[in-house]
């Protein structure tokens, strides 16, 4: 039997060319349900070619019209949530509240972007020297390019899409070849929106489609989210060809529990954050550091609360908690854990003996392992499974340290009644995104997401207003009229 095909979507139709394809699977089936066409130069040269046109007209719209089909487009995806919300549970996998979470999280980045007209404003200074104004303006870059990973089918395309085509770009998404599907029908809902047929266009692929990004003299910038390795290497070749880019990478993300925490909150924060979505989130908690002399309560409640925790398929209304993406990682998330078994840690659940984990589908059960120390591969490796690594600290200053010293720096949260800790913790801790008494702090829309160290490579972070920053660059005019103080000077300028 032939598989279902997905294609790429170009100039507003579905395109397949060329003969390279991938399979794409139903994880909790561990089956094949589809194939994805893959990219070729000339694939990602007709894609360029259309978001360059559309974006001709596009970039000279007026902000009210672009804003209009922001506007539409926010309405289409939220009639839509259930096709895009179905398409992210079956190739992903992650439950059905999850898969709307995040596809919420990503309708108010477009929401975000109908604020065009208020962000795009520029600036004025009037008789900065006599009869002389200066202000700033920001034009669209022109064609750029977002390449995703497969956690986020449908958030991380909407951290970018929405804001560089109300920026006035034109957009081309590579989005991960794992998870193909909804990604068309974000594009497909854009121009059913209103939106410029060929301004938002999406090529399918993998190394080979990015590669062809990468050296297109046309693509003026290179929003990529993904692993740390090749987020480097993404950076690295991107500005090398001379383009704009921000990569965003991996994450090891630690919660740091203080004696005076809400015990309640601890626990439910902890397993919410570390097995929501199998932990394949670059904002899940996978390090728990417990400070000071706490004896095992938090371990003893967070077990209790993992037995609860209800593994299944997108399609049980009831499961909490998907399969992993492929049977590799679930391999590799084994190893991990055997690794520091090895080595002496005491693994308390153990996900490898889940009863959903002998199946045909990619499960791996919640995982909690206490005696982690930083020599441990789990410690030292994003995991990015549900996988819970437990840590201890004397004081405060010793779980900043050791927060610190991870080369990651996505996310960090504290849990604490003290504003004093808290405080000395936001001001001191070397992440990103801080959470206070938050386990997962993502950023609402208007803020900005984005990491340190090896979990960011660029200086813009995504979305608000830096977003806007990255997809526009600034022209400063400086103007006379009237022909008041016009006398030249061979001088240098000086302002009086
Ligand atoms: P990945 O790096 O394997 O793939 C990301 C994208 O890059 C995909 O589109 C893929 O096709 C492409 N790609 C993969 N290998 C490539 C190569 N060698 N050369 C060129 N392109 C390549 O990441 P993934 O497994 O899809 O996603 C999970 C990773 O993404 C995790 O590390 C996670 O932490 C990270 N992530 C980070 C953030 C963040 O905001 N920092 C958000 C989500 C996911």
């Amino acid at each position: 039997m032939t598989k279902d095909l997905v294609g790429h979507y170009i100039g507003g139709r579905s395109v397949v060319e060329g003969d390279r394809r991938g399979p794409v699977f139903n994880p909790a089936l561990g089956e094949e349900v589809r194939q994805v066409a893959f990219a070729d130069g000339d694939t990602v040269g007709a894609a360029v070619d259309a978001a360059e046109a559309a974006q001709a007209g596009w970039g000279e719209e007026s902000l009210a019209r672009r804003q209009r089909v922001m506007f539409a487009y926010r309405d289409l995806l939220q009639r839509n949530s259930d096709r895009i919300v179905a398409a992210v549970g079956e190739e992903h996998g992650k439950v059905a509240g999850d898969a709307a979470g995040e596809f919420a999280r990503g309708v108010e980045v477009v929401e975000f972007a109908c604020s065009l007209p208020q962000v795009l404003k520029g600036q004025f200074s009037e008789s900065v020297s006599r009869g002389v104004d200066a202000y700033t303006l920001r034009f669209p870059l022109g064609v750029v390019a977002g390449i995703t990973p497969f956690n986020f089918p449908a958030m991380v395309p909407l951290w970018m899409a929405p804001i560089a085509l109300a920026a006035g770009n034109g957009f081309v998404l590579k989005p991960s070849e794992k998870v193909p599907s909804a990604a068309v029908l974000l594009a497909e809902l854009f121009v059913e929106a209103g939106g410029p047929p060929g301004l938002f266009n999406v090529v399918q692929g993998d190394q080979e489609a990015v590669a062809e990004i990468l050296g297109h003299p046309k693509i003026k910038a290179v929003s990529f989210v993904g692993s740390t390795a090749v987020a480097r290497s993404i950076y690295e070749r991107g500005t090398q060809a001379g383009k704009r880019v921000q990569a965003l990478g991996g994450a090891k993300n630690h919660m740091v529990v203080l004696p005076d925490a809400d015990p309640e909150l601890v626990s439910d924060s902890a397993v919410a954050a570390a097995f929501g979505s199998s932990g394949e989130r670059c904002m899940a908690i996978s390090v728990m550091v417990i400070v000071g002399e706490q004896g095992e309560k938090h371990l003893d409640a967070i077990a209790a609360k993992m037995e609860g925790v209800r593994v299944g398929s997108a399609l049980d209304p009831r499961a909490e908690m998907g399969p992993l993406i492929t049977a590799a990682h679930r391999e590799r998330v084994g190893s991990l854990v055997a690794e520091a078994e090895a080595k002496g840690a005491n693994i308390l659940v153990d996900g490898r003996k889940h009863a959903m984990a002998g199946g045909p589908g990619f499960f791996f059960g919640p995982t909690l392992i206490d005696g982690v120390t930083v020599e441990m591969e789990a410690y030292r490796q994003e995991i990015f499974g549900p996988v819970l690594l437990v840590m201890r600290a004397r004081d405060l200053g010793e779980a900043i340290e050791l927060v610190n010293r991870n080369p990651y720096a996505n996310g960090a949260a504290i849990f604490t009644e003290s504003g004093g800790a808290a405080r000395r913790f936001v001001r001191t801790i070397d992440s990103g995104m801080v959470g206070v008494n938050v386990p997962i702090p993502v950023p609402v829309a208007y803020h900005s997401f984005g990491g340190f160290k090896n979990s960011l490579f660029g200086d813009l972070h995504v979305h608000g207003e830096e977003g806007f920053r990255f997809y526009t660059r600034a022209k400063a005019v400086t103007q006379r009229w009237g022909g008041e103080g016009s006398a030249a000077t061979l001088h240098f300028v000086t302002n009086n």
